[in-house]
């Protein structure tokens, strides 16, 4: 059965030899929404990703656009669309930061559509046009995240992980970071899903949020709303 929804999770069960994470998740992300994943430590919001991208073990209901997603095969999931920004980024230090943006285009061919690429990263992030030639070890926080992002857009997706891209970072450089992912999100339609622990921010930016809490989903509505209800702030955000 298939809701018409982007991005179908039901069901879904994860977790790692040590034990399971995730018991039960269901989500639907419409296409083109910035979607928070908000809650404490521990409740399963990298698993969460990482199920989606194919990396670990699920039981359960993926679906993206109609169809499933293929189980523990990352790059088959990448080859569908989905962009994985880690948490701690993932960019290759020693590498300069035009070498990092190419390798986000593994997934596809054409020099003069990946050049074209490499430009349109560059329109959404001056700075790294700036910084193309130095290793990407000697960025900034913000621009490693930037340099992470960036990657991830090389491969035109059409739903992009982020997993607690503030960690670490000033607020004013996450506001900075998040404006950058809606304006992406605005001009390209990307559906982006946004895991963070700083909720007070990721409410101002995302359409709707989830709060997950010890692997389920314990509530759900649009940003506006969940800020907007000072009880469920308190309880569940720590915010308010
Ligand atoms: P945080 O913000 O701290 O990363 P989170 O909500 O993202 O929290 P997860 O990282 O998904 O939570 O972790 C959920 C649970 O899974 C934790 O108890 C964690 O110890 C455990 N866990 C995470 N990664 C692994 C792993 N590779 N192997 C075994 N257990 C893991």
């Amino acid at each position: 059965r298939d809701d018409g929804t982007f991005l179908n999770v039901a069901r879904l069960h994860a977790g790692y030899r040590a034990g399971r994470v995730l018991h039960g998740v269901d989500l639907g992300v419409a296409e083109g929404e910035i979607c928070a994943i908000l809650g404490p430590n521990g409740a399963g919001k990298t698993t969460l990703l990482r199920a989606l991208c194919g990396m670990i073990r699920t039981e359960g209901v993926l679906r993206l656009a109609g169809a499933d997603l293929p189980r523990r095969r990352p790059e088959a999931v990448a080859r569908l669309g989905v962009a994985h920004v880690p948490e701690g980024r993932g960019t290759f230090a020693p590498l300069t930061v035009e070498e990092n943006l190419r390798l986000g285009a593994y997934t596809r061919r054409g020099r003069t559509r990946i050049a074209a690429d490499i430009d349109r990263v560059y329109g959404y992030f001056p700075v790294l046009k700036e910084r193309r030639a130095q290793a990407a070890g000697s960025l900034s926080g913000g621009e490693q995240q930037m340099v992470a992002i960036g990657r991830a857009l090389m491969s035109r997706p059409r739903l992009i992980l982020l997993d607690e891209p503030s960690l670490g970072l000033a607020p004013l450089v996450t506001r900075e970071l998040f404006h950058i992912v809606k304006t992406v999100n605005e001009e390209e339609r990307t559906t982006v899903i946004l895991v963070e622990q700083n909720a007070h921010l990721t409410l101002e930016f995302a359409h709707r949020a989830h709060v997950l809490e010890t692997g389920r989903i314990v509530l759900s509505g649009s940003a506006q709303e969940i800020r907007d209800d000072e009880q469920t702030a308190r309880a569940y955000l720590g915010i308010g």
